[in-house]
This record gives C-alpha cells, sequence and structure tokens, in this order.
C-alpha cells in the first residue's frame, strides 16, 4: 500500500480517519469525565457511610411493595426496624425482637445472631432479591 498523503488522492481518508480518531477520543474523555464527576457528587448511604453500589436490574422484576421496603431498608427508615419505630413510638423500645440486642437497625438485620446470613447490609443494592428472601419481605 503507498504511504498516505495528508495532500494527495488520500487526503478525505486520512483527514476522515484522523477526525473520526480525535472525535472518539473527545467522546471518551468527556464521558469518563462525567462518570467520573457523578461518582464524587453522590453522598455516602446513612446505612453503608460510603457511596452506595449500584442497585441490581434484577429488582425491576420485584414487586413495587418490596422494592419500596428494600428502599425504606436502604435509608434505614422503615417500619422493620425498631430504630426508626421506636422514635415515632414510645412504647417501642431500640431492640430486636429475635435477640434484643439494640440497635436494631439495618446493620443488625445483617448481623442478628438469630438470623444468621452471608449477606451483608450492601446486599440491599446488590442482591436485593436475596435479601427480600432473607427477610421475607413481602407483597402483602
Ligand atoms: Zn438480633
Amino acid at each position: 500500500m503507498a504511504k498516505l498523503s495528508l495532500f494527495g488522492p488520500d487526503k478525505y481518508y486520512v483527514w476522515h480517519t484522523f477526525g473520526n480518531l480525535i472525535y472518539k477520543e473527545a467522546i471518551k474523555s468527556i464521558h469518563t469525565k462525567a462518570v467520573g464527576d457523578t461518582i464524587n457528587s453522590y453522598k455516602p448511604n446513612k446505612v453503608l457511610g460510603t457511596a452506595p453500589p449500584k442497585i441490581n436490574k434484577v429488582e425491576k422484576t420485584m414487586s413495587r411493595r418490596i422494592r419500596s421496603q428494600l428502599s425504606q431498608l436502604r435509608s434505614g427508615y422503615s417500619n422493620i426496624l425498631n430504630s426508626f419505630r421506636s422514635k415515632l413510638d414510645a412504647e417501642t423500645t431500640n431492640n430486636c425482637p429475635e435477640c434484643h440486642a439494640t440497635p436494631h437497625d439495618t446493620i443488625h438485620l445483617f448481623e442478628c445472631p438469630a438470623n444468621p446470613t452471608h449477606l451483608t447490609p450492601s446486599s440491599l443494592w446488590t442482591e436485593p432479591d436475596l435479601v427480600a428472601k432473607f427477610l421475607k419481605l413481602d407483597n402483602g
């Protein structure tokens, strides 16, 4: 193949290819910066104390009610938690109904000695289907 020249008969091919490379590099660079900026803008999750992982797409197949309960648990504001209920109702204590430890918060659900599991609080994001089963979340 003959040497390509910017000025010979191949000039359009060369400029086109070169232009596409610059365009692709620019797009890639803009994308990388936008993704980085977005990740840095995420506030740490209150339950995890860090930026949360992405929610697994499997959650889209789950019922609205269960998704709502998962979302409440991710925020720490859930009727399932006595840490939350005790703030609304003076007669409820912030203790686990199973092992009586305190606080009965989202973290405790995954660390309760009465309900051992390999799941962790971040499983609320990464394995919502397994968490729903483990916590016996229901549609009712
Ligand atoms: Zn417990």
